[in-house]
């Protein structure tokens, strides 16, 4: 249930509403908006309340009845765009925020080569994976532990900020020791454990949308996020499986404008998971930026051919180059820049 409050409510009645809410053993969430504050009451029961439980209170505009299994990434209980701040980077803002590196870590001298290329050609953040979920258990796992490392010292060096993916509840400290963003990965979209873990924790999060989940069940899990206290949430939209098989997944480009009406919260776009093929992927790409994406997670290695993973829908250096010329020019096209 979402309390909007009259425009200049006083805090006595906003609190008179958390209080309420707190007496019929609920939960609240309360987001001081520019414009007027709004109270989402949690819980599972909030269904069967009648609204004027709350209606009556003094100082409340409107009380709306949830619909939607979301509540906290709802553009109902925030209006306004949520911005993310990544070491000054703002996502969600009229830049469009390129994180571009390997699919997977797998030395130093490949990091680095990687790191220095996408920033020369205009990234702002560095992706590379130290703990890689892969379909097969014989395939490589990730360099683990001194991946993250290799990805620390990379920023230290060149000054890009990582974002990185987090597998296990249980690492969410260890990798937010060394990421700056944490990427929770397709496959975990639904670990509402994992979910759980990074909501309690502060760091940054891409919550990748999983490849058989609906927009719907994308915000509801992003919502395990936003409980925890941790409204640090990029969304991404990396392809969902459909009958289609000449891309290794379809790219949902709806979804862009469809998060963006109903959600609050900032929505980037992989290209390159969703393409499967690196001749595909600028396509994609500029096709993402142009409806409206915030920001676009891209594959490029240095040498794609001798990538350990994802090296066909990998980038070349002058691949990546050409490309974010072209973006460029897109960005302008939409008011926006690179
Ligand atoms: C990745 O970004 O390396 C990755 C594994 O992506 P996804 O979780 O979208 O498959
Ligand atoms: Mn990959």
């Amino acid at each position: 249930m979402i309390v909007e409050m009259r425009k200049g409510a006083s805090s006595e009645e906003i609190d008179s509403v958390v209080e309420k809410a707190k007496s019929l053993g609920l939960d609240v969430q309360l987001n001081l908006g520019i414009e007027k504050a709004v109270v989402a009451i949690l819980g599972s029961n909030t269904g069967q309340l009648p609204t004027e439980l709350f209606a009556v209170l003094s100082g409340v505009e409107n009380v709306t009845r949830i619909m939607k299994p979301y509540k906290l990434a709802s553009r109902g209980f925030k209006e306004e765009d949520s911005l993310v701040s990544v070491d000054g980077i703002e996502i969600g803002g009229r830049r469009i925020v390129v994180m571009a590196g390997p699919c997977a870590v797998e030395s130093e001298e490949q990091l680095v080569e990687a790191a220095r290329v996408v920033k020369e050609c205009g990234a702002c953040i560095l992706r590379g994976g130290a703990f890689k979920p892969r379909t097969s258990p014989f395939s490589f796992q990730g360099m683990g532990e001194s991946g993250l490392k290799l990805l620390a010292r990379t920023k230290e060096q060149l000054g890009l900020p990582v974002i990185t993916e987090v597998i296990e509840s249980q690492d969410v400290g260890l990798v937010s020791k060394y990421a700056d963003i944490l990427q929770v990965g397709s496959r975990n979209m639904q670990n509402f454990a994992l979910l759980t873990n990074i909501g309690k924790s502060r760091c940054p999060v891409v919550l990748k949308r999983g490849f058989s989940c609906t927009v719907t069940e994308w915000l509801t899990a992003a919502d395990y996020l936003l409980a925890g206290g941790n409204n640090q949430v990029i969304l991404c939209e990396r392809g969902i499986r459909t009958f289609e098989d000449s891309t290794r997944f379809s790219l949902d480009i709806s979804s862009i404008p469809v998060i963006k009406n109903s959600s609050h919260l900032p929505i980037i776009v992989d290209p390159s998971h969703a393409a499967g093929h690196y001749s595909l992927v600028p396509a994609i790409a500029k096709a993402a930026v142009a409806a409206g994406a915030d920001g676009l997670l891209i594959e490029v290695h240095p040498n794609p051919k001798e990538a350990l993973v994802d090296g066909l829908q990998s980038l070349s250096p002058s691949d990546f180059a050409r490309l974010m010329e072209e973006l460029r020019a897109i960005a302008k096209s939409v008011g926006r820049y690179i």
